[in-house]
């Protein structure tokens, strides 16, 4: 078993730098990016640098400095943005893994969705 990477995925080619990025934040072991098709005003993407599938992998194999790091960026990401619960109105942290998730870049992100009143958490599969 094992958690397999595919490092042809997409945010894999944005980390190398071959795909370009609307970069939030950068911090030593974390990029954050808009994402593409956002589904709010705002909508960003924080991804680790290193190579793991889902939130699950980063958790249980990440080094400590890597949990710290990209935790901590995605608490600067919400001040940045104006969604920070101190303060602000909130937001919502989503994410997707494995088929039942429905994910489909397989690199970790989370998804930091706000500036507006979200809908009901889950919806009937599609
Ligand atoms: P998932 O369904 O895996 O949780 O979400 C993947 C997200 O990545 C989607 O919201 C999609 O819009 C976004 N995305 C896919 N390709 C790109 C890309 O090339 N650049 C950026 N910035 N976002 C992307």
């Amino acid at each position: 078993m094992g958690y397999a990477y595919d490092d042809q995925n997409i945010f894999a080619k944005i980390l190398r730098g071959d795909i370009p990025n609307s970069t939030v934040l950068e911090t030593e072991h974390t990029l954050a990016f808009r994402d593409i098709e956002p589904q709010a005003p705002t909508h960003v993407l924080v991804i680790p640098k290193g190579a793991y599938v889902s939130y699950d992998h980063f958790a249980a194999e990440a080094s400590d400095a890597e949990i710290i790091d990209y935790t901590r960026a995605i608490a600067e990401v919400c001040r940045m943005e104006g969604v920070s619960i101190d303060g602000n109105d909130g937001f919502r942290l989503i994410s997707n893994a494995g088929a039942h998730g429905v994910q489909d870049v397989p690199h970790l992100h989370v998804h930091i969705l706000g500036g507006r009143r979200m809908g009901r958490m889950v919806q009937p599969a599609g």
